[in-house]
């Protein structure tokens, strides 16, 4: 049977595709990228139109973290010429979310450095999400705070928070080699915290650590069973002065094949285009938008990215458009989960994962063979010139770029 058929037909069924499916979207060949694209657009454009929502970072505690996560530049004896700064106050940080807020964010992430918020770090971030929500009417605000403790994600919820964000960013298998200071069960715990207050739950991945296509497909397929609402999809940036700073593992078209993968296991989720997209997909960008339903405007925690008109410019040229706060970004079926307070997924539109014994197909649609990459796929070269550390915005006097 075949594969893109096949993939296309269980997306928009939301049904789970194979493991050996999802390998196959990995293993296909450059000279099937368009059409491997065109079919997870295809899934893409059921659930989520041609809407693209955007997000809008705020750092609200940068660097000087006790963890030793190595892809991060704010770890603990990191090297990274980052701005380190402690929490920002609500009016800082209400400042620098109206920012984006004005530049077309639907939804303003409010991240801090650390293992985990003390009791006093959620009251001061809950006075932070009161102010927002209070100076920006029809914002969303995702806190991402660390690892939770009991009745932390409840108080945010009361504060007014829609979501919390903590990514599983690599497979079980493979997150001792990445983390030591924490465990994956630790992130898993966190996240299923955040769902069962009746937070929407933000979780996804970092691709380009070394990691090998069956541990992209493991953490994928363990986000499915997580049931977030929506899935970061970060890519490496290599930053000087991490342990990971060597690893340029990707190709733009790689990029895409990862984001296609995850959008066939994942359909009707919000699958965000995140950190590392200039520095990977570079003049592919637009490409992206095709199959992620979901962008960072502007800059990151602690990297630049492109202008934040350049953004803007780049979605309206490739014909989809800014998605309004008068518009639910989930399908119907996903909204009603989250309005009722949905804790387990149940009522979502992820399928438990599971076998749903579909061979996998070796054709495109239009008859033609999809071929399969050669084992050692062609790397990027290293590309430390765009890798731009942050200047300005939050923590600076400087204007942000939004
Ligand atoms: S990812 Fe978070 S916990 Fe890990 S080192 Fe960076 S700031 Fe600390």
């Amino acid at each position: 049977m075949d594969l893109l058929n096949t993939l296309v037909d269980k997306g928009l069924r939301r049904e789970l595709p194979t493991r050996e499916e999802a390998l196959a979207v990995l293993a296909t060949s450059d000279d099937d990228l368009l059409e491997v694209v065109a079919a997870a657009g295809r899934v893409r454009r059921q659930w989520f139109g041609r809407r693209v929502k955007l997000n809008y970072l705020v750092n609200l505690k940068s660097g000087l973290c006790p963890e030793d996560c190595s892809y991060c530049s704010q770890r603990l004896g990191s090297k990274a010429e980052i701005l380190k700064y402690t929490w920002l106050k609500p009016d800082e940080a209400s400042k620098a979310a109206a920012a984006g807020v004005a530049g077309g964010a639907k939804r303003v992430c409010l991240v801090a450095s650390g293992r985990g918020p003390t009791d006093r770090d959620v009251a001061r971030v809950s006075q932070t999400i009161e102010a927002i929500k209070e100076q920006n009417e029809g914002v969303e605000v995702c806190a991402c705070l660390g690892l939770l403790s009991d009745g932390q994600a409840e108080r945010l919820r009361d504060a007014g928070a829609d979501a919390y964000n903590h990514n599983l960013n690599t497979s079980e298998g493979t997150y001792g080699d990445i983390t030591t200071t924490h465990t994956y069960a630790d992130r898993v715990d966190t996240v299923q915290k955040a769902h069962a207050a009746g937070l929407s739950a933000c979780s996804g991945l970092i691709a380009g650590m070394g990691e090998r296509d069956e541990d992209l497909v493991d953490v994928v397929f363990s986000l499915r069973e997580l049931d977030p609402d929506s899935v970061p999809v970060n890519f490496l940036i290599p930053f000087e002065g991490t342990p990971l700073a060597k690893e340029w593992n990707l190709t733009p078209q790689r990029a895409l094949r990862i984001l296609a993968m995850v959008r066939f296991v994942c359909p009707d989720v919000e699958v965000r285009l995140a950190g590392g997209r200039e520095v990977h997909l570079r003049t592919l960008q637009p490409l992206a938008l095709h199959l992620a339903n979901s962008i960072f405007l502007g800059d990151y925690l602690t990297s630049e990215g492109q202008a934040g008109k350049a953004d803007l410019d780049m979605i309206a040229d490739a014909g989809f458009e800014v998605e309004g706060t008068d518009t639910t970004t989930l399908p119907e079926h996903r909204a009603d989960a989250v309005a009722g307070g949905c804790g387990s997924g149940g009522g979502g539109g992820c399928a438990p994962c599971g076998d749903t014994g579909t061979e996998t197909g070796t054709d495109t649609g239009t008859g033609t063979a999809v071929e399969t990459a050669p084992e050692t796929e062609s790397v990027s070269a290293a590309r430390p010139d765009l890798v731009a550390v942050r200047r300005r915005g939050a923590g600076t006097d400087i204007a942000p770029n939004a």
